[in-house]
């Protein structure tokens, strides 16, 4: 028998613009909520339709002490980074970036879409690594739509693509420092599905389109809304028969760090003397830079 896990908590998004000047949508960190261990922020970029020239993104920036995965659904972007890292993500593509002891990243829609204006829709989510890992070497991976595993429902009314952590008799390929799960979920009208998630893992949903039914009491979280899940060992999730369309949602889940956590823009670290020296590595060069 499983326990289904109870909704806790629903936090409804906030709009903020971030980086050249891109709107995102933002469940946390929100006041009262700096983070839900291991997970630092989850921003849902989009969708958006730019003109042309209006497409803005996050130019020369550094990180240090943290993951950082971009999800894109819609639109292309261009990534480069101070380790020589150049990639292009297009709708399905994942890249999961552990900053480590740090790097300087860019992440621009591509230059066709700032040309020529373009649809844009894309989540980022920041993981915090563990106070061992946080001055590990950098390490990217991608994976392009096409390798990242993709499962249905035996009634077909579920499908989940796995970024990381397992449904469906699907694993994800992503290697994450500490056990941790992330599922795109599309659940069409009359779809149920029972989700195990390790009861030592900290859970939530965002729904980034439709309304989906979750927990046992079965409470409606809407487009724009995350539902933090409380104890027990599965995630039920299910849209009425008479929804007028699919719920499109992030689950994510991961063990709790329980350690201190010093953040200061892009750096997370465990004390503010780490924060320090992230700034005077950062001014110092120490982090490198894109060659252009
Ligand atoms: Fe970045």
């Amino acid at each position: 028998m499983s326990t289904p896990r109870p909704i806790s908590r629903v936090l409804q998004a906030h709009t903020q613009q971030e980086g050249g000047g891109f709107v995102v949508r933002r469940p946390f960190p929100a006041p009262g909520l700096a983070q839900i261990d291991p997970f630092l922020l989850l921003d849902e970029m989009g969708p958006v339709e730019y003109g042309p020239g209006e497409a803005v993104g996050a130019p020369d920036h550094p990180h240090r002490g943290f993951e950082t995965v971009t999800y894109a659904l819609e639109g292309d972007w261009e990534h480069e980074d101070s380790a020589g890292h150049r990639g292009h993500l297009g709708p399905g593509d994942v890249q999961w970036m552990t900053a480590g002891a740090g790097v300087v990243h860019s992440e621009l829609p591509a230059r066709r879409i700032r040309e020529e204006g373009g649809r844009v829709h894309g989540f980022q989510i920041w993981v915090n690594l563990p106070r061992q890992d946080k001055m590990m070497a950098p390490r990217y991976q991608e994976i392009p739509s096409s390798l990242l595993p993709e499962r249905a429902s035996d009634d077909g009314l579920a499908r989940v693509r796995l970024l990381a952590g397992e449904a469906l008799g699907g694993k994800a390929v992503i290697e994450t420092r500490t056990p941790v799960l992330l599922h795109d979920w599309t659940l069409l009208p009359g779809a149920r599905v029972e989700v195990p998630v390790p009861p030592e893992f900290q859970v939530f949903a965002y729904v980034f389109g439709g309304s989906v039914l979750a927990g046992p009491e079965a409470r409606e979280v809407r487009n724009g809304q995350a539902a933090l899940f409380g104890p027990g060992d599965a995630v039920t999730l299910s849209v009425l028969k008479e929804a007028g369309g699919p719920a499109r949602l992030l689950l994510l889940g991961g063990v709790p760090l329980r350690e201190p956590v010093a953040r200061y823009g892009p750096f997370v670290m465990n004390s503010s003397e780490e924060i320090h020296q992230a700034i005077v590595d950062f001014q110092a060069g120490r982090l490198g830079a894109i060659e252009r």
